[in-house]
This record gives structure tokens, C-alpha cells and sequence, in this order.
């Protein structure tokens, strides 16, 4: 096979001869992404394989292609071409070809030419099965992909996104320690495994995620990303997987056999199905912001320029910080993330989604894509990262930025204010947040507690990060302390804390995760945290060895006091809708702030059996200075649910009102009356 294989910079180059390298120079207002205005939409659902009765049917989206050869392999990566076959171009830009045979058990890609360029292969850029590293896309039967009960998988039902409890996870992290004794370590299957412990006897894996109480898990990106190389399964590879390779394929590291595309999708389907009876939702981290490569990505080996956005000279602008941008305001684009997701919803079963940075992507866009999900699942949960890593092209009024999350319809995102007033800036590891004794952030850590919404008693002018209300209900809002990003919180303290000893990090943490746990939003957590495990001292962990991102489960049985401290505080979570209010309204109304002078001191109540709690009032009291703290509680008898560092969800004590209580240092109290 002869091919002329040439860089994308080259063909971006003849576009921008072609199209408008004229017309720039007559006019300052024609922008480099103009020329891709006028590109069809196509608006079938058959993009770019089908197989029914008929045969097997090829169609690829390519509009400025001058022809298109599709190639059939016999395997996934290395036996050479079948057949090749000239593709027929049709109206809507798409080539097309069809057999009657069945190609089930067969590989394809695709060769776009666009005059005398012939680009590389590509898999496509709607590869639902691919064979190893996805370089060829399969031709499989999905039917027999589902699980045993798969028609009648449902996930969890949410009746609102602040019901939920997520925890964030890698696959690698959460199995790879031998202290997991999971046998599939690193793989989908290892959350199919019940009844594994630690060497202690204690819970592991999908036991110990039932135990802890969290609702959904949070897997870091399970697409077919590309960094880690899947012909290589036996060594010891660690990516997060923010390198988008095939949008609508699994990984291939994360299965028992990356060259049967087959298994990947099984195996991912078994572990939903796994998670799902054990009550467990899943929400999928997806990464539809860039690609990992650029002239070589599968978009540009199809469509080249249209699904990115791109400076005025032509060259990639790049608002993710990795090299380039998608282009959702662009039909196309808009409708491939729309399909894609809701693809994830309906074949995988996948209950909600996590968009990395968000705000990349229009508001439009978004708002269209939430009601296509919904659609699918009225429950689905949908939140994202409402910041860009660079600028963009895109006006800051059109962005899914967190300032505009109001604009957004049903979709949350993650609450930075919260995060930084609580533990100290991410980008300053030596600073301090509430929890740990500095005493600027008070008022930022009660924008975080009511949720970022409209509250009389919150000066969002004092806010550190937030000047205004930007949420319109708590339920736009993700409450956090850490992630997988930055340094987690465990590694935090030590930074930040240098001189304190593992206890008073310990009653540090335990502060901090009980504000993120009663504030009004949905709470998210970095696997681990609950047994404290650390990444010692990495803060961008992407590649990191096991070393540092393993979990030591060991570890559950050494901090014991600060596991059944975060059981504890999930289940109280759960047991109470006042934790849980869903509009604005009600929050402004049953969130009642105390006055209390020291800047280290916070404490509200939550009153008149807020969204239909049992308890009549909830007083919650966060000490984060170092000193013991007083506060005058009210007459009356109270429930002691939590003081000094111990949290029991229904109480474990009673105190009586009237009179001056002392809370201990770095420590929250909280009380409860009928
Ligand atoms: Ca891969």
C-alpha cells in the first residue's frame, strides 16, 4: 500500500489557503474557525457502523474529503488488510459503503484523502469496540457483551443530585495494593469481587464501599485513553487517563484481555451491574474538553480542523493546557458529545457524568446534552469543573463557567470556594484553610455551607474566591475538601501543618470533612480519605507509580477511629434531609447563622425541621482555632452527635441547654432537638 502520510499542520495550512487567507486580509472580524460555518450537519444516527439483516454498513463523516477508503483486518493490531474498499460519498458529508456480508469478528479503519493529502488511518471517531491501544476499530455483536440480568440493571434512584454521596475513584488506586485481596487488581472486575479483605479480616473493594455508605462512585476516565500502553499489560503503567483516545470505547488496561474488544465492554458492564446491586451508582469522568493528540487525534484524522477551536493564525488555541480545545458550539461537535454521553447512559447503564473542565464547553451545549440525559434517566447527575486551565476563544458569557453554573439547567459544579476556605489555597501548599487555624475564611467557608446561594446572613463580598451568589439551588453545587488533583487532603496537613502531630491532622480532618459532609450540596470525596491514606506529598499524581497512588488498605485497621468517624458522618448525612435542602428558599429560611466574634468559630442552626428532617433543630458548631471555644446553647435538652472528635449519627450523649458549652479545639459539635 502506497499512502503519502502528512502532517495535520500542513493540511490545517491548505484550509486556511483555501478558505480564507484571502478574505483576512480584507476583513479583521473573519476568524480563523469561520471557514468551518458552512460544514453539512448530518443528522442520521448511523455514523459509522450498522449491521442489520442486510449486511454490514460503513458511514463516515468527512465533508471536505476528496475520497475515503475504508480497510477490514482479521485482528486489532498487526495482521495486514483483508480488503480495502473506495467509500461513496453521499449528501450531509458522509461516505458510504456497504456489504452484504456479516463482518462480525473483523477490524476496520478508515483513510480520509483530501486532494493529493492521505491522512493516516484512524479507527473513526464513533469506535464502540476496539482491539489493542484502539488503533482498529471491531465489528462485534453487543448483545452478547451484556452481563446475565442486563435488561433489568437499573442504578440507584436519586431523587435529587443532594442526595447523593460520591466517591471518587481510579480503578489502579482502589485494587492494586496487595493489601486489597482482590485477585483482579487494576481491572473493571476487581469491583465484581465480593467478600475481599485486608489481611486484618476488614472489608475491601465493593464490601468496604457498601460498609463506608457512599452512594455513587466517581471512576476516573474508563474511555479508551492513550498513555498507557495495552500491549504491555504486565507491567506496571499508571495513567488517570486524561488523554482521550476513543470517546465511545473502554479502556483496554482496565480489562483481562485488551485485544478481544469484546472483554473491555463485558467486563465494564460487569462491574456497573456489580455496583448497581450493590446499591451503588456510577458516574463516569469524561474528558470531551481535548485529545490527546492533535493532528493525530481521530477528529482530525477525519474532519480535520472542525471539532477543534483554534487561534486566528490557524494554530490550536488550547483553554485545557494540553495542546488544544473541542469546538462544542460547532453543530457537529455539539451533537457527537450529546450521542456520546447519552451512548455511555444507555448501553453501559452509567448514572451520571462528571465533565472535566466544563466551562470549556458552551452553556448551550450543555443544557442541551442535560435534557437528552434526562431523557434517558430523569435521574441522572451531571456536574463538572465550571473553570478552563488556559483562555479560550469561547466569551466568557457562553463558557459552563461556575459564575454562570445559574444558566445551566439540572447540572452542578465543583465548589473551589469550599475546597480552598476549608483546607487552605490548592496552588499554596504551606496555606492554611478554616480547619487548620487561619482566620480569613470564615466567610468563605458559609458561602460553601449554604451552598453558594442567596443567603441573608452571608457576605459574599468578603468571599475569598466568589464575589456573588452564583448557585441558584444547592443542588448546582459539589461540595468538596480534595480530589485527585492537588494535593489531597491528608498530604495537605502534613504541608500545611508540619509541626502538628498525626492526631491533630487526624482532628483536622475530621473538621474539615464534617463541614463538606452537613453543607448544603452534594458531597464528594477522594477514595482513601476515609482510612487516611496519603500520596505522599505528589500533588499531580497522573503518572505516578502504585507507590504513591495504590491505597493501603491496611490501613482501614490502623485508623479505625477516622473510618468509623466518616461512616458515621455519611450515615448522618443520609438519616437527615435538613444536610439535604433543595432550593434556595429553604435555605435562606432553615439555615440560621449564630453571631460569633472569633474568626475561627462558625455556628448555625438548622431550624423548623428543615426539609422535613425529624429533628426540629440542628445546631452545627465548627471550632477551628487551636483553643477551646464557648458557645451559649439554648434551653432545652439536646442530643450529642458529635463533640471532641466523635461522631455518632443517632448521638451517643445528651446535654442540657441553658447554659455556656465548651467546644474543644479544631472540632465540630453538633446537636440535635426533637
Ligand atoms: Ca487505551
Amino acid at each position: 500500500m502506497n499512502k503519502t502520510v502528512i502532517c495535520m499542520s500542513c493540511v490545517i495550512g491548505l484550509l486556511s489557503t483555501l478558505s480564507i487567507s484571502s478574505c483576512s486580509k480584507k476583513s479583521a472580524q473573519v476568524s480563523y474557525d469561520d471557514q468551518f460555518a458552512d460544514y453539512p450537519v448530518y443528522e442520521g444516527h448511523d455514523l459509522e457502523l450498522t449491521r442489520d439483516s442486510l449486511g454490514t454498513h460503513f458511514t463516515l463523516w468527512s465533508p471536505k474529503a476528496t475520497s475515503v477508503r475504508l480497510n477490514i483486518y482479521p485482528d486489532g493490531d498487526s495482521l495486514p488488510v483483508i480488503s480495502q474498499h473506495v467509500m461513496e460519498k453521499d449528501t450531509g458529508g458522509v461516505w458510504r459503503f456497504s456489504t452484504k456480508d456479516d463482518l462480525v469478528g473483523k477490524f476496520y479503519t478508515f483513510n480520509v484523502q483530501i486532494d493529493s493529502i492521505e491522512l493516516r488511518e484512524t479507527p473513526g471517531i464513533w469506535a464502540k469496540a476496539v482491539g489493542t491501544n484502539g488503533r482498529r476499530a471491531a465489528v462485534i455483536d453487543f448483545k452478547a457483551t451484556d452481563p446475565d440480568g442486563w435488561s433489568d440493571d437499573k442504578g440507584p434512584a436519586v431523587k435529587s443530585i443532594n442526595d447523593a454521596v460520591i466517591y471518587e475513584m481510579h480503578h489502579r488506586d482502589f485494587s492494586i495494593h496487595p493489601e486489597s485481596g482482590i485477585a483482579h487488581k487494576g481491572k473493571f472486575l476487581a469491583l465484581t469481587e465480593n467478600g475481599t479483605t485486608n489481611s486484618n479480616g476488614s472489608a475491601t473493594g465493593i464490601d468496604h464501599l457498601r460498609e463506608l455508605g457512599v452512594t455513587h462512585v466517581h471512576i476516573l476516565p474508563s474511555y479508551d485513553y492513550n498513555s498507557v500502553d495495552e500491549s504491555r499489560p504486565g507491567d506496571p503503567q499508571y495513567n488517570w487517563g486524561y488523554d482521550p483516545y476513543n470517546y465511545n470505547a473502554p479502556e483496554g488496561s482496565y480489562s483481562t484481555n485488551p485485544s478481544d474488544p469484546a472483554v473491555r465492554i463485558s467486563e465494564m458492564k460487569r462491574m456497573i451491574k456489580s455496583l448497581h446491586d450493590a446499591g451503588i451508582g456510577v458516574i463516569m469522568d469524561v474528558v470531551y474538553n481535548h485529545t490527546a493528540d492533535n493532528d493525530l487525534s481521530n477528529f482530525s484524522l477525519t474532519a480535520p480542523g472542525y471539532f477543534y477551536r483554534h487561534r486566528d493564525d490557524g494554530t490550536y488555541s488550547d483553554a485545557s493546557g494540553c495542546g488544544n480545545e473541542t469546538a462544542s458550539e460547532r453543530e457537529m461537535m455539539r451533537r457527537y458529545m450529546i450521542n456520546s454521553a447519552k451512548y455511555w447512559a444507555e448501553e453501559y447503564h452509567i448514572d451520571g457524568f462528571r465533565f472535566d473542565l466544563m466551562a470549556i464547553h458552551d452553556i448551550e451545549t450543555m443544557n442541551q446534552l442535560a435534557a437528552a440525559l434526562r431523557e434517558v434517566n430523569p435521574d441522572i447527575i451531571i456536574y463538572g469543573e465550571g473553570w478552563t486551565a488556559g483562555d479560550s476563544p469561547l466569551p466568557q458569557e457562553r463558557r459552563s463557567l461556575k459564575e454562570n453554573v445559574a444558566r445551566l439547567d439540572g447540572i452542578a459544579v465543583f465548589s473551589d470556594d469550599i475546597r480552598d476556605a476549608i483546607k487552605g489555597h490548592y496552588s499554596n501548599a504551606e496555606d492554611r484553610g478554616f480547619a487548620t487555624g487561619k482566620e480569613s475564611n470564615k466567610e468563605t467557608v458559609k458561602i460553601g455551607i449554604v451552598g453558594a446561594t442567596t443567603h441573608p446572613q452571608v457576605d459574599y463580598s468578603s468571599g475569598n474566591n466568589s464575589k456573588f451568589p452564583y448557585a441558584a439551588s444547592p443542588s448546582q453545587v459539589i461540595n468538596y475538601v480534595s480530589c485527585h488533583d492537588d494535593l489531597m487532603l491528608t498530604d495537605k496537613l502534613v504541608k500545611s501543618m508540619p509541626e502538628a502531630t498525626v492526631e491533630e491532622r487526624q482532628r483536622a480532618d475530621k473538621l474539615a470533612q464534617t463541614i463538606v459532609f452537613t453543607s448544603q450540596g452534594t458531597p464528594f470525596m477522594f477514595a482513601g480519605e476515609e482510612i487516611f491514606r496519603d500520596k505522599k506529598g505528589v500533588h499531580n499524581s497522573y503518572k505516578s507509580p502504585d507507590s504513591i497512588n495504590a491505597i493501603d488498605w491496611a490501613l482501614k485497621d490502623a485508623n479505625s477511629d477516622i473510618y468509623n468517624y466518616y461512616r458515621e458522618l455519611i450515615k448522618l448525612r443520609k438519616a437527615h434531609p435538613a444536610f439535604r435542602m433543595t432550593t434556595a428558599d429553604d435555605v435562606a429560611k432553615h439555615l440560621i447563622f449564630d453571631d460569633t466574634e472569633s474568626p475561627l468559630l462558625i455556628s448555625y442552626s438548622l431550624v423548623d425541621n428543615a426539609n422535613g428532617d425529624e429533628w426540629n433543630e440542628i445546631k452545627l458548631v465548627f471550632n477551628g482555632s487551636e483553643n477551646e471555644e464557648q458557645i451559649e446553647l439554648p434551653s432545652g435538652e439536646w442530643l450529642v452527635v458529635a463533640r471532641n472528635g466523635k461522631l455518632v449519627a443517632e448521638g451517643f450523649d445528651t446535654i442540657k441547654g441553658g447554659a455556656t458549652i465548651v467546644v474543644a479545639p479544631t472540632s465540630a459539635l453538633i446537636l440535635a432537638r426533637k
